[in-house]
């Protein structure tokens, strides 16, 4: 089973998704969406378990009864997730159909069953077209629950029949206080920073294995302009890390660097962390600010093809981010012109 925590800035929309179960009023089909890295899945992971405690007491499941202890082991009957499977790009529709048994069949132990997609952004065509004839015709007590940090990626036809409850980013000082809880005030900071406030992300970079990837993120960028890296072995690198680190790491450096240019170079507070940031921040000029805005943008539609179901050659997509990452510090280009 996912390991999922219980986060307080979650506790409102749980307890309001169970009152609606508790009384029938619950809708058989929603969509959760909000930035990526907030608790969305944690929220309706944490909700699960209590609709399918069997002694729910106030504001905790049991975990002992029988409905608690299967949920917990992952054999819960009567709850079923769609994920990713390793490897896999995209949730496939041999996935929607295996959980056609699931659907079509009443609840085994209690009122619901419940199918959580996600993220649901990731359904191919063909699963998302499956999905949307379910969706249409719920058996009595079947819940969807999709889960999304891009919904606008989400076939027209499924969003329309599903209810949207938006996730909003928590509170900072609630996120500071949580990341608290297991970091410095200052790496807290620091980190929460490096993921546009979202404090379960920054947990995650903020771990010793995190801070190393984002270091070597920053250490080829800087390789790259000093010509110590070439772009085939830099795009190889990047091709072996977590996709989403990776993209979020460059695009928030590329933050870090403009606003430096943009103002005072020393005051940017997450700079300090950061080494080779800082060497990089040395060798730009304002002349370059021109250049970071189109590599921004670089990254944009190279994250947004990565996340289509274009399925893109990954490595190319790479070397040619790391191409024009260089373009403006090698002569006689054209983007490089265009500035000049
Ligand atoms: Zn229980």
């Amino acid at each position: 089973m996912n390991k999922y925590r219980k986060l307080p800035w979650n506790q409102k929309k749980v307890q309001h998704l169970l009152d609606l179960a508790r009384v029938a009023k619950i809708g058989h089909a929603y969509l959760f969406h909000g930035q990526r890295g907030i608790g969305k899945l944690d929220a309706l992971m944490e909700f699960a378990g209590r609709l399918f405690c069997q002694q729910a007491q106030e504001g905790e499941s049991c975990g002992q009864c029988q409905g608690c202890r299967l949920f917990a082991a992952g054999s819960h009957p009567d709850f079923r997730m769609l994920r990713l499977e390793e490897e896999a790009r995209q949730i496939k529709i041999e996935q929607v159909r295996e959980s056609q048994f699931f659907i079509a069949n009443t609840p085994m132990m209690g009122r619901h069953k419940l199918l959580l997609i996600e993220p649901a952004e990731l359904l191919n065509i063909n699963a998302a077209n499956a999905l949307l004839k379910n969706l249409e015709e719920p058996a009595a007590g079947t819940l969807f629950f999709l889960v999304s940090h891009q919904p606008g990626s989400l076939l027209a036809t499924i969003r329309s029949r599903c209810q949207q409850i938006k996730f909003p980013r928590p509170e900072k000082q609630q996120s500071l206080e949580f990341l608290q809880q297991t970091l410095s005030a200052e790496q807290a900071e620091a980190a929460l920073e490096m993921t546009n406030g979202a404090p379960l992300a920054a947990l995650k970079f903020a771990s010793e294995e995190g801070m190393q990837e984002i270091s070597a993120v920053h250490e080829s960028l800087l390789s790259l302009l000093q010509g110590e890296m070439n772009i085939t072995d830099a795009a190889s690198d990047w091709m072996a890390m977590d996709e989403n680190l990776l993209l979020e790491t460059l695009l928030t450096a590329t933050e870090i660097l403009l606003k430096g240019l943009l103002r005072d170079k020393t005051s940017s507070a997450t700079n300090r962390h950061w080494q080779s940031l800082q060497e990089l921040q040395s060798l730009l000029e304002a002349k370059h600010v021109r250049s970071l805005h189109f590599f921004y943008q670089d990254l944009l539609n190279t994250r947004a093809m990565l996340r289509s179901r274009a399925n893109p050659n990954k490595q190319l997509l790479l070397e040619a981010l790391c191409l024009e990452w260089v373009r403006p510090f090698r002569d006689n280009t054209e983007r490089w012109k265009r500035i000049a």
